[in-house]
């Protein structure tokens, strides 16, 4: 597939500049209390280099996650590792705070550590509501479903640039230069409220990738 109005390339990634601009997105663990959450909904991909990072916080994340008691750490995919989970797919590292709010135990050690949460989660979960595509070329999008949690939006059509929380994920997963690039690209234009899918829909996130 081409570039079209949509989309642009950056530094060998086709970037669907519409569907990053449409969405606004803020974590807030809250909003999960006693409810679903995005880490009981999809598969995780694990990389073999991303391995050493959670394995080395292992001990500590069982006192935080009785799943990890209970359950295989990592199942084995067609594709590859993926982390594992429970009967009602929730990852083994998700944990519920005691006021109900799902945490990861992998971001939490990382933050008492003083580490950066990106340096020790796989790169599906850093990327999430966005998604990339294994490629070649890797497609940079939002997932299908994006709109059905509560920590994601749509943004009117005549907004300018990324929401905060977008721009925040690019920067964590493809660097500030990237990060930079893309929002020249958003500073020529402004969102077109039309995403539509005459971009090809996104492949399953890639951790190699990134
Ligand atoms: S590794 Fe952490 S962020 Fe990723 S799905 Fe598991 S609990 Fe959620």
């Amino acid at each position: 597939m081409g570039l079209d109005i949509h989309t642009a390339e950056i530094r060998g990634v086709i970037v669907h500049v519409d569907a990053l601009m449409g969405l606004s997105h803020c974590c807030q663990p809250a909003q999960c209390a006693g409810k679903g959450s995005c880490c009981g909904a999809y598969e995780v991909h694990v990389a073999p280099r991303e391995l050493t990072s959670i394995i080395g916080l292992m001990k500590e994340a069982r006192t935080l996650s009785r799943r990890l008691q209970d359950e295989e750490v990592f199942e084995e995919a067609e594709d590859g590792l993926v982390l594992g989970s429970d009967d009602d797919g929730v990852c083994v590292f998700a944990y519920r705070s005691r006021n109900g709010q799902m945490l990861c135990a992998l971001h939490s050690l990382a933050l008492k550590h003083g580490i950066e949460p990106g340096a020790v989660k796989p790169k599906s979960c850093l990327l999430w509501p966005l998604t990339l595509s294994q490629g070649p070329p890797r497609h940079l999008s939002t997932i299908d479903d994006a709109f059905d949690w509560p920590c994601n939006g749509p943004r009117p059509a005549g907004a300018t640039g990324l929401d905060d929380g977008v721009a925040a994920i690019v920067a964590a997963v493809f660097g500030k230069p990237f990060l930079r690039d893309l929002q020249d690209i958003c500073s020529q234009r402004s969102y077109t409220g039309q995403y539509e899918s005459d971009v090809a829909a996104p492949q399953p996130a890639d951790p190699d990738g990134a």
